[in-house]
């Protein structure tokens, strides 16, 4: 576990050098935006506890989509603590249901990088095989602006699922999967998709690198915050391409 890192006013990283989830504060409240994988459990206390808050300060989970490295450990926080996990409403039934999604393709021939076998191996021990389901979930679609702390704004970029959002808070965008500073597969770095392997469709997930709202810091689920703004994450995801 890392210690929370601060990348915005009111919004920490925490997780792995791997995956990412974050907690935005505002008024003293917290929004847990993603929660890592299942076994990042333990995680929790901590790092609320490093930003001087407790699990009673949560009012909100939200989910960008319904991979397991990002549902992680909502269901154990929504029974244990009565939190509210909203996802967004085209993934609800992947949610809802604990589903393992249909991927573009497969992630054999990702097997020559020795940097997929660390990412896989780190699913596996944190419980990442399984989506664990979400018994009472709600749901928010693209345009909504959110009734939590932070009240980010989501918008609706299908792709890497089929319900991904991203979710701005004010100059903040937490983009989820939508984009990524390091491919979790090959261990590139920069700003690109999601692989092939991980998406729903990787052709409409770097169409949707178009409808990435302006933000001065961008908080992914893999890899670094990027701060070069929006518009050369862009450039750069697309000039990458599949990946
Ligand atoms: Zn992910």
């Amino acid at each position: 576990m890392n210690e929370p890192v601060r990348i915005a006013e009111g919004v920490h990283r925490c997780g792995t050098d791997l995956v990412n989830w974050y907690l935005v504060e505002e008024g003293g409240r917290v929004t847990i935006v993603d929660c890592g994988a299942p076994g990042y459990w333990p995680q929790l206390d901590p790092s609320l506890a490093a930003i001087g808050r407790a699990r009673s300060d949560v009012d909100a989970v939200v989910l960008t989509h319904g991979d397991s490295d990002h549902v992680g450990f909502s269901e154990r926080l929504r029974s244990e603590a009565g939190v509210t996990v909203w996802a967004p409403v085209g993934d609800a039934k992947l949610v809802r249901e604990g589903k393992v999604k249909k991927t573009e393709g497969s992630p054999l021939p990702y097997l020559r990088y020795p940097f997929a076998y660390r990412l896989l191996f780190h699913l596996v021990r944190n419980g990442g095989a399984k989506v664990p389901a979400v018994a009472n979930l709600s749901t928010y679609d693209g345009g909504q602006t959110l009734e939590v702390p932070g009240n980010p704004v989501a918008v609706h970029t299908p792709g890497h699922t089929r319900g991904h959002c991203v979710l701005q808070f004010g100059d903040v965008l937490l983009a989820g999967d939508a984009i990524c500073t390091l491919n979790p597969l090959t261990g590139r770095r920069g700003p690109q998709v999601m692989p092939k392997a991980f998406d729903t469709d990787s052709a409409e997930a770097l169409a949707s690198i178009d409808l990435l709202p302006e933000a001065s810091v961008i908080g992914v689920g893999h890899g670094d915050p990027w701060t070069e703004g929006t518009a050369a994450a862009k450039d750069r995801a697309r000039e990458v391409g599949p990946t």
